[in-house]
């Protein structure tokens, strides 16, 4: 009964009479917005299947606009086949659609809605206007609609077409309304939902415009790659693969990143089935596990994947917005998806046996720290100096190195174990504690450039700039606004030496990923650690004594419990103990 009481408050007089009794049948426009909430999360919900409907309506552009992240306005206007008007009132009607005819068709469906839920749902949490007209007519329909009733129909001239506006999303659901987040954030939601869907539309024109400004103008085109280009930017596209694959029934065709190219968050990958775009575990993994051994860990390839299945073999059915599917043979889609990116891989290494390994040294090259780590990890030992931290161990420890194994472990013994020591996460955690230090202290971290350098951004990195400006401020970066993408890079963080800024924001703006700048993370913390993973020595780098030695001195405030700021341990411990143990010797 408790969350009926939720409702209550927004029951009419006309209501008291079924609230009679003990079990109560809600009332119709309260079921419905129930029913509603599970389609209609936030305004990209409503950018979702708004341009689905136009894509199934087989439009050749679509427009999306936005106001204030589409907490205000949210309108989608097409070209498409139009709603006859005496279908208008019906398509927001529950369960109404034109796109299954009987229950075999739900079995079979190569359209992107088929439930009939979407309008009624939107319709019922905010005020909105439809537009419409069909081709053979001479005059369109109007709709306007208020928290899902109907206030008026009328004949209107208007485009061939459908146009949809959708106001004040939530207006009487004020606890939902509540749960919206920044603009920024909204709008960065609707964006990534309009460009994972314009990619697998690159027959269709789109436009993305928000407050007045147009984002994104994706002309039509025939080729996925001139869309690609578009969206993600020469550099990556240069870097993609064509995949193509076919087995049984299953078709595979797509894009994915060579092994020198890698993310810093998995963004960049996307897959759709029957061109739903989807998410999915089985999927994901494979194209990770395919990538594993082949990319530095903890980074990500990009992968754009069109998966098409007899429709028949996958349930689209299961999850409210469908981003969810069912597969009748799970391991047949993970295996497809290995076979087919490691297609692209065999080519590669096919009568060169060393071009494998070369990509793989070259890849370790580009993930080099971009400043003179020599020098950093040979200087005097600043934690301990300063004793201001008070780890569990705080005395230099005596150990003897042995050496380094896999250009990634450095090998110690001493206090009666063998140690081993993975070098880059002992570096990011030094660097880390250290920068948190300079920064806390609150001298002055900032040094401005004499030159400023240019960089060039995409329309969500620029978002992106922007929602964390304040950060990137008070680590040292002073980045300018010139205006179509362009930013100047004026002042760098000055207690550490960065031999390429550029990178170095990059860098930041890649770990921070579209969606984590607005959740509950500690976004100056998360900043810092960006900065210590990409400043440290990475794994696939010799050192020499001295500077084993010079890390070494800088690890003894932390214990060996210690993880670097990502999580991952530092140390592992062998007792000698169980070496005796183990060869019998106790
Ligand atoms: P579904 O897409 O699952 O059928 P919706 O509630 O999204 O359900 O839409 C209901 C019906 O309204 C659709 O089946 C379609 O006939 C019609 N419709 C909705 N949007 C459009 C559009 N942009 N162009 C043409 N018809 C549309
Ligand atoms: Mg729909």
């Amino acid at each position: 009964m408790k969350s009926f009481e939720r409702w209550e408050a927004l029951l009419t007089e006309e209501d008291e009479v079924v609230l009679a009794g003990r079990i109560k049948i809600l009332p119709e426009h309260i079921s419905q917005m129930i029913a509603a909430g599970e389609v209609v999360e936030r305004p990209s919900s409503v950018v979702k299947e708004l341009i689905e409907n136009s894509i199934d309506a087989e439009s050749s552009e679509i427009i999306v606009e936005l106001k204030r992240g589409g907490l205000e306005l949210i309108r989608v206007v097409d070209n498409g086949e139009g709603i006859p008007p005496e279908d208008v009132s019906l398509a927001l009607e529950r369960f109404a659609t034109s796109k299954i005819k009987s229950a075999d068709d739900l079995y079979s469906i190569h359209t992107l809605g088929f439930r009939g839920e979407a309008l009624p749902s939107i319709a019922s949490v905010s005020k909105m206007t439809i537009k419409t007209r069909v081709d053979n007519s001479l005059s369109g329909t109007k709709v306007i609609c208020e928290g899902g009733k109907i206030i008026g129909i009328s004949e209107i001239g208007c485009p061939k077409g459908t146009e949809v506006e959708v106001r004040d999303i939530f207006f009487n659901l004020p606890v939902k309304r509540k749960f919206l987040k920044s603009i920024q954030y909204e709008l960065r939601h609707s964006l990534n939902q309009f460009l994972r869907t314009s990619l697998a539309y690159p027959w269709i024109t789109w436009r993305f415009i928000h407050d007045g400004h147009i984002i994104h103008e994706l002309i039509r085109s025939d080729s996925l790659l001139v869309r690609l280009d578009a969206i993600f930017g020469h550099e990556v596209v240069e870097q993609l693969q064509r995949v193509e694959y076919e087995d049984g029934g299953i078709k595979i065709s797509g894009f994915s990143s060579n092994p020198t190219v890698s993310k810093g968050n998995s963004d960049g990958i996307l897959f759709y089935i029957n061109r739903r775009y989807v998410r999915d575990r089985i999927i994901h993994k494979a194209i990770l596990d395919s990538y594993r051994h082949i990319i530095p860990s903890g980074r990500f390839p990009v992968t754009i994947l069109f998966i098409s299945l007899p429709p028949s073999s996958v349930d689209v059915n299961v999850h409210p917005t469908k981003m969810e599917v069912k597969f009748k043979e799970p391991e047949r889609i993970y295996q497809s998806i290995r076979n087919s990116l490691q297609l692209i891989f065999e080519e590669k290494v096919e009568g060169h046996p060393t071009e494998q390994f070369k990509i793989k040294e070259e890849g370790l090259k580009g993930a080099y720290p971009s400043f003179d780590f020599r020098d950093e990890m040979i200087k005097a030992p600043m934690l301990k100096e300063e004793g201001e931290l008070k780890w569990e161990v705080a005395k230099e420890r005596a150990l003897k190195i042995i050496g380094q194994v896999q250009r990634t472990y450095i090998i110690c013994e001493g206090e009666g174990n063998i140690i081993f020591i993975d070098q880059h996460a002992a570096h990011e955690r030094i660097l880390f504690e250290r920068f948190k230090k300079e920064l806390n202290m609150g001298k002055r971290v900032s040094q401005k450039l004499l030159i400023p350098i240019p960089m060039e951004v995409s329309k969500e990195e620029s978002l992106l700039l922007e929602s964390i400006g304040d950060i990137f401020e008070k680590v040292g970066f002073e980045i300018e606004t010139i205006g179509g993408g362009l930013h100047a890079i004026q002042s760098v963080p000055s207690f550490i030496d960065i031999k390429d800024p550029k990178a170095m924001v990059r860098k930041i703006l890649d770990d921070f990923s579209l969606i984590v700048a607005e959740e509950a993370v500690d976004k100056f913390e998360k900043v810092l650690i960006s900065m210590a993973c990409h400043s440290a020595i990475r794994e696939g780098l010799m050192l020499v004594r001295e500077e084993m030695e010079g890390l070494i001195k800088n690890l003894s405030p932390f214990n060996y419990s210690t993880t670097c700021p990502h999580g991952r341990p530092i140390f592992y411990l062998l007792g000698l103990d169980d070496l005796a143990k183990e060869f019998r010797r106790r």
